[in-house]
């Protein structure tokens, strides 16, 4: 028998698929890829779109074909040998990727059939994007500018996990074992058990307390001890710095500044000014001061009602609870008890009224009268565990156009969270038709003997994310994979069909299809929804001006930094934290050396990107409240101008066709009760 993932056809043979089988598919795809590439670049006649773009599409789709089910499966599936076999084929894969980014030969090619004409706007695009990235690498450099350039990045690989990995030891060398339980008031039962478990791991009686999160905040969040929360909380914002219990023993410091400094050479290497504007050059915001205006009208307009609600904070704190002087181990020890004296309502109430079934029912209505679109399941289909399910998408001219696996049940195994990942790409040419594939993954409480699952409402909005990012893949009508659904969608605005379909969530004519008590299938009932809704703005101000604070302290350390006068962390922070922090943090925070985000995560100059997919997804929906929750021209507007047209356009320009106007931050502000 051969090698099924040299073999795909149609969907993943699931079953079939052996971990010693990985690894030698891999190279055999891999060598086929690089094997095209020499052909193509070293072909005499001109290149062009058919005899060299598609050609080279085509091995890529073959390896991503390949790839996708392995990756899925070590995620959902996973074991030792899997993981062995998945972690060898890595370094294989982004060595590839580096070797093309740097490919001379290639990008001459890509720059060749650009300048042709009779390209469609995909197309145009296609290339625009390729040759953006290879210039990103420094492709185009003059060779000692180059190697400069691969040396920079070589070092910044090994400084951003150097980071990752003080960060983590840091975190893993506290913890604080604990003998007599009245200390641990307040905490509730899943939180000592998972305490009382870490112990018993060590071998140790009583209790564990660690800086892992779902740790962490529970001490934060319920534990009446004042001093033990300062002690956890010193511990947590000090970590891998010169601060704290651990001071000087994974310092970040140094590292902290050697990355902004080499990403500043690597951005003026590239002609760009900084590395802010090094960011953007692959995302939706056109310039560092449309990001920059954007942050601080966001902050000017949000920033006085924060500090009101900390006010409003402060003194429920000392009037209730005698509290005096709120200090930051305080906030969110208070917040929740004035949370639950304000709205009295807990997430496993809403459980009852929200049976997986009845949801994915509901979801699937609301989605098929928004988009006009069928979903359906079917049987049969070979799948990795017997409770994911099947579905396939049709359109109302009775058009195939998508279909998708549903993973829904947490397990042993499998990774924790929910996402949706892509199985197929559409590839649509005249030797194929290749309809896109998805597979939606969530980890809600599985069925209990007949009962079914029950979700809470924050799940239920989970799986409303992940569905709107499943019907962009879905729902595309762009033929090459490379800017097809998600693909080429930039980071700034990937979050737009997503975080919108959260809103059908919320409103009352669309929770009537979604929602019904398991037993009775009664409707939730009036004060229960109104409390909920109440509930969902609750120190909305104060939630918002603490993103603003990450935003404009990644944005402008990118931005401002400055050769001869270093990194200047903390001082950029300081400034960011007197105009929109609603507290100042002691002297002794290092928050920037634990903030991954930016530093080992992918986001330098790109923690904006939340806030800006939130405007785009409030502004999109008030179209819909403006016309109508389930108005039909405003949801096809929705599927044709962003859905169906995947990264093949400007994200801007599909945007205006859509709202016919740019997006403004009015919306955003008043979904999340922001009075300005
Ligand atoms: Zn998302």
């Amino acid at each position: 028998m051969g090698n099924p993932l040299l073999e795909l056809k149609g969907l993943p043979p699931f079953s079939c698929i052996r971990p010693e089988q990985i690894e030698p598919a891999v190279d055999d795809l891999l060598a086929a890829c690089r094997a095209r590439i020499e052909v193509l670049t070293e072909r005499s006649d001109p290149p062009t779109w058919e005899n060299f773009v598609e050609p080279l599409e085509e091995a890529n789709d073959r390896l991503d074909r390949a790839w996708s089910p392995v990756s899925h499966l070590n995620a959902v599936m996973n074991n030792e040998a899997l993981r062995t076999a998945y972690n060898a084929c890595l370094p294989k894969l982004s060595e590839y990727g580096t070797e093309v980014g740097q490919n001379r030969a290639l990008f001459e090619g890509f720059r060749a059939v650009a300048g042709r004409e009779h390209l469609d706007a995909p197309q145009r695009k296609l290339l625009e994007n390729a040759l953006r990235d290879f210039r990103l690498s420094g492709v185009d450099l003059a060779a000692d500018k180059q190697a400069r350039y691969k040396a920079i990045s070589r070092e910044l690989a090994e400084l951003t996990s150097k980071y990752e990995e003080n960060l983590l030891d840091a975190t893993n060398a506290w913890s604080k074992r604990i003998t007599d339980p009245s200390a641990l008031a307040g905490l509730p039962a899943s939180a000592l058990a998972l305490a009382q478990q870490t112990a018993a791991d060590r071998g140790e009686e009583g209790w564990v307390l660690t800086l892992d999160q779902p740790a962490y905040l529970p001490v934060m969040t319920y534990a009446d001890d004042r001093g033990l929360r300062r002690e956890v909380y010193a511990a947590y914002c000090t970590r891998a710095s010169d601060q704290g219990p651990h001071a000087g023993k994974w310092d970040n410091t140094e590292i902290m500044d050697r990355i902004l400094a080499l990403r500043h050479e690597a951005a003026v290497l590239l002609d760009f000014g900084n590395y802010a504007q090094h960011s953007l050059a692959a995302k939706m915001a056109r310039s560092t001061e449309e990001v920059m205006r954007f942050l601080n009208d966001l902050a000017q307009r949000s920033v006085t009602q924060a500090r009101r609600e900390l006010q409003a904070l402060a003194q429920f704190a000392e009037e209730k609870h005698g509290c005096t002087g709120l200090e930051p181990w305080d906030l969110a020890y208070y917040s929740e008890k004035l949370r639950q004296h304000r709205h009295q309502i807990t997430a496993e109430e809403l459980r009852p009224y929200f049976p997986l079934p009845r949801v994915l029912d509901g979801m699937f209505a609301v989605v098929g009268r928004l988009f006009d679109i069928r979903i359906r399941e079917i049987d049969g289909v070979e799948t990795w565990h017997p409770e994911v399910r099947f579905f396939e998408l049709q359109d109302s001219g009775g058009e195939l156009r998508g279909q998708f696996y549903l993973d829904p049940f947490a397990r042993g195994k499998k990774r924790g969270g929910a996402w949706m990942d892509v199985c197929i790409n559409r590839f649509h040419t005249s030797r194929r038709d290749q309809i896109p594939v998805a597979y939606l993954v969530c980890n809600f409480t599985p069925p209990v003997g007949d009962r079914p699952s029950l979700l809470t409402h924050e799940e239920v909005e989970t799986l409303f994310h992940e569905f709107g990012h499943d019907l962009h893949h879905l729902l595309t009508k762009v033929d090459y994979p490379a800017v097809a659904g998600i693909n080429g969608v930039p980071w700034d605005a990937v979050e737009l069909p997503s975080q919108l379909l959260e809103n059908w969530c919320w409103e009352p004519e669309s929770l009537a299809l979604i929602s019904g008590h398991v037993d009775t299938g009664e409707p939730i009932p009036e004060t229960l929804y109104q409390r909920l809704r109440a509930a969902k703005n609750f120190q909305s101000a104060m939630q918002l001006v603490r993103q603003l604070e990450f935003a404009l302290f990644d944005f402008r350390l990118h931005l401002e930094y400055d050769p001869p006068r270093g990194g200047r962390i903390y001082e950029i922070l300081d400034q960011v934290r007197a105009r929109v922090a609603v507290m100042k943090p002691p002297d002794f925070n290092r928050f920037a050396h634990g903030f991954f985000h930016i530093f080992s995560g992918g986001y330098g100059a790109g923690y904006y990107s939340y806030k800006w997919a939130e405007v785009l997804s409030a502004d999109a929906f008030s179209l819909f409240e403006e016309r109508g929750l389930f108005d039909q021209d405003t949801g096809l507007a929705f599927r044709q101008t962003i859905l169906e047209q995947g990264g093949s356009c400007d994200t801007m320009d599909l945007y205006l066709n859509f709202r016919g106007r740019e997006p403004t931050i009015d919306a955003l502000l008043r979904h999340s009760g922001i009075k300005t």
